[in-house]
Parts: C-alpha cells; sequence; structure tokens
C-alpha cells in the first residue's frame, strides 16, 4: 500500500508505530527525538534504557507511552561527513530495519521523520531521495501504509534547481492561462455547462473502460498499476469492478501518470471523469510539466507537488 508525504509533528500521528531519529544511546536527544520524548512522558526514556543503545543503521523498538502511537521505533541515521563514509547505505538500513520492525510487530501504518536530514546534517534533498526510494521499495512486497512526515518548508527538500524550474513553468502557465484563457483547448470543457461532461462521457467508454483497456495494451497488471500509482489495492478494485466508478482527481490523475500517458491521452482520461487539466490549477500545470518532461515518477510528482502546497496524487 502507499506512501503519503504529510505536514505534520510526528508526535500527534495516530498510526500504529512512529520512527524516532535518534542518536546511538538511545537516551534523548534533540529535534524529532527531543519531542517525542517530551510527548510520550519518562516512561519512555525509562523503557530505552533497557536496550543498551543502538548502532547506526540498526532499529529498536519500545511503546508509544502517551503518544497517539502503540510503538515508537528508534533508528539511528548517520551523521553526514560529505557523503564518502557509506552515510546513503546507513540512511538506506535505518529506513528498512525500521519498516521490518514495524511489519514483524504486526503494524499496518507507520510514519517517518525525515531522518538525518536535521542536527545530522544530510542533505535535504537527498535525505528525501533515500527515504522515498527505500520506502517505495519496501512497499512492492508489503501491504502497509507508510506517512512521511515532512517538518520543514518543503522547498528544501526537493532541490532548489528543480524548485526553481517548476515555479518558471508554472509561472509562464499560470500567468498566460489567465490572459488567454481560450487559448488551451481544455479550456472548452469548463465552458461546458455542468453534467454534460458526465453525460457524454456515459456515451462512451467510461473511466474504468479506458482505463482497463490501456492496462491491457501496455502489457501492464494490475498490481504494477496501482503501485505505480501509489494506490491502495481495495480502491483499484472498487474501479475495476465497478464500470460507472467516479474517481477522485487524484485519483484519475494518478492512473494516468502510472499509465505513463502522453498529454493528450491524460487529458482524454481524466475527461472521461469529468476533469480537465486547467491551467487555472497550479496542481495541473506541475503534473503537466512532468509528463512534459516525460518523467512519470509518481512519487517525485507528489514531492514536487508537496513543495507547491498542492493536493498529492493517489488515493
Ligand atoms: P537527525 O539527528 O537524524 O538529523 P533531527 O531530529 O535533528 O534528527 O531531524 C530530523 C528531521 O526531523 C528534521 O528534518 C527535522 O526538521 C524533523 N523534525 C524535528 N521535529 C519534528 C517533529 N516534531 N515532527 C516531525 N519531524 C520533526
Amino acid at each position: 500500500m502507499p506512501l503519503r508525504m504529510v505536514r505534520n509533528d510526528i508526535t500527534t500521528m495516530r498510526v500504529d508505530a512512529i520512527v524516532n531519529a535518534a542518536n546511538e544511546s538511545l537516551l534523548g536527544g534533540g529535534g524529532v527525538d527531543g519531542a517525542i520524548h517530551r510527548a510520550a512522558g519518562p516512561q519512555l526514556l525509562a523503557e530505552c534504557r533497557t536496550l543498551g543503545g543502538c548502532r547506526t543503521g540498526q532499529a529498536k523498538i519500545t511503546g508509544g507511552y502517551r503518544l497517539p502511537a502503540r510503538y515508537v521505533i528508534h533508528t539511528v541515521g548517520p551523521v553526514w561527513r560529505g557523503g564518502r563514509y557509506g552515510e546513503k547505505e546507513l540512511l538506506v538500513s535505518a529506513y528498512r530495519t525500521s519498516l521490518e520492525l514495524a511489519v514483524a510487530h504486526d503494524c499496518q501504518t507507520v510514519a517517518f521523520p525525515l531522518i538525518s536530514s536535521g542536527v545530522y546534517g544530510y542533505p535535504k534533498d537527498q535525505a528525501l531521495n533515500v527515504a522515498v526510494d527505500t520506502i517505495v521499495a519496501f512497499l512492492q512486497d508489503h501491504e502497509l501504509t507508510v506517512y512521511l512526515v515532512i517538518f520543514d518548508r518543503a522547498a528544501y527538500t526537493i532541490g532548489e534547481k528543480r524548485f526553481a524550474d517548476i515555479a518558471a513553468y508554472l509561472d509562464a502557465r499560470y500567468t498566460q492561462d489567465r490572459q488567454e484563457p481560450t487559448s488551451f483547448s481544455m479550456a472548452s470543457a469548463q465552458s461546458v455547462p455542468d453534467g454534460l461532461n458526465e453525460a457524454l462521457a456515459m456515451m462512451d467508454e467510461s473511466f474504468s473502460q479506458m482505463l482497463l483497456r490501456k492496462i491491457d495494451e501496455r502489457g501492464m497488471t494490475d498490481v504494477q498499476c496501482y503501485k505505480k500509482a501509489n494506490l491502495d489495492r481495495r480502491l483499484f478494485s472498487k474501479i475495476r469492478s465497478d464500470i460507472h466508478y467516479r474517481p477522485s482527481r487524484a485519483t484519475a490523475m494518478a492512473l494516468a501518470v502510472a499509465l505513463e500517458l502522453p498529454l493528450d491521452e491524460a487529458r482524454e482520461l481524466l475527461q472521461t471523469a469529468g476533469f480537465a487539466f486547467s491551467h487555472a490549477s497550479k496542481s495541473d500545470i506541475i503534473v503537466e510539466y512532468f509528463i512534459a518532461h516525460q518523467n512519470y515518477n509518481i512519487f517525485e510528482i507528489n514531492e514536487a507537488l508537496f513543495a507547491f502546497d498542492q493536493e498529492l496524487l493517489g488515493g
């Protein structure tokens, strides 16, 4: 099941386990570690004292005490020393061992902070890439929901260059469209009376029918498709079994991305669900930017949407 990026204080997350970016002593520290210990109360430290510390890249589990989460998984990320000292492998290992521990304790929902990206100095954009890649790889063969909790301004996390590129793309299109609202073909879809689009879509292939046909044409399996779309298996089954299923915009967009549709086909698919790519929507332009660059990585798209405070794609 999927990865969700959220902006939150991890101590408030109602999940089975939250992950703590601890230090090797496990006896508390600053940053997220301090916040977790404050929120959990002194019993957490008492249990941590019994654990005998934890090596970098490893993880240990305790109760959550006063936290809404049932467990705290304490992992130790690497201190950044320039990138040539095995930092990446250790960070991957911190995420992996935490996820394995969560599964071993039957957790279905787990929330991570961006490990090592604070006092430990790992560059935030790289820390985010490692987090997303490692979690997504793990989710390929495990059914759980993982939250990546981002505390700081997200512009830092996707890297300055990409942020600036998207901002420029957005700027050009967002303004242009407001000045010339009719210059985009999809603008016409917006001027059609309410309900007519749906009526027309019903006459043609439905969203579900077009989706399933395109999955077959691409030789994909259902699982490949919903994983690539960052969707939940149950949601996908609903779409598959109901030919008149009306997906949300975020779901429809996610599936267009998963199918790697070029822009015109993406528009066609969205239209069957009553949506258009609108240049009055920042979020649509950001997705369009990625499609135009033939980048169909939904997690990268979501990182960018997140950085611009837009709703994420997926279920
Ligand atoms: P590390 O020592 O592993 O770098 P830090 O606690 O210094 O750990 O920072 C890790 C990340 O956690 C940073 O990106 C920081 O902004 C973030 N963070 C700090 N407090 C919280 C919190 N309450 N909830 C979620 N993330 C937090």
